[in-house]
């Protein structure tokens, strides 16, 4: 059977950008930090490319 391609039936989830500062999706996200907590596993946040831009935010493993 085809898998098709339903918009209705999109899934939802990680697989596609998300961007934590405008806190909506984004095909051009990318990673920008973990933040290390006392306990817990880390917070890891994503930033698109205008938000990035905007907050002259650096990605993860470019910087310094
Ligand atoms: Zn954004």
């Amino acid at each position: 059977m085809a898998n098709t391609t339903d918009p209705t039936l999109a899934p939802t989830g990680p697989t596609y950008g998300w961007c934590d500062w405008h806190e909506g999706p984004s095909g051009t996200a990318v990673l920008i930090s973990v933040v290390e907590q006392c306990s817990g596993p880390g917070i890891t946040r994503y930033a698109c490319a205008p938000c990035r831009e905007q907050r002259r935010l650096v990605p993860y493993g470019q910087q310094p």
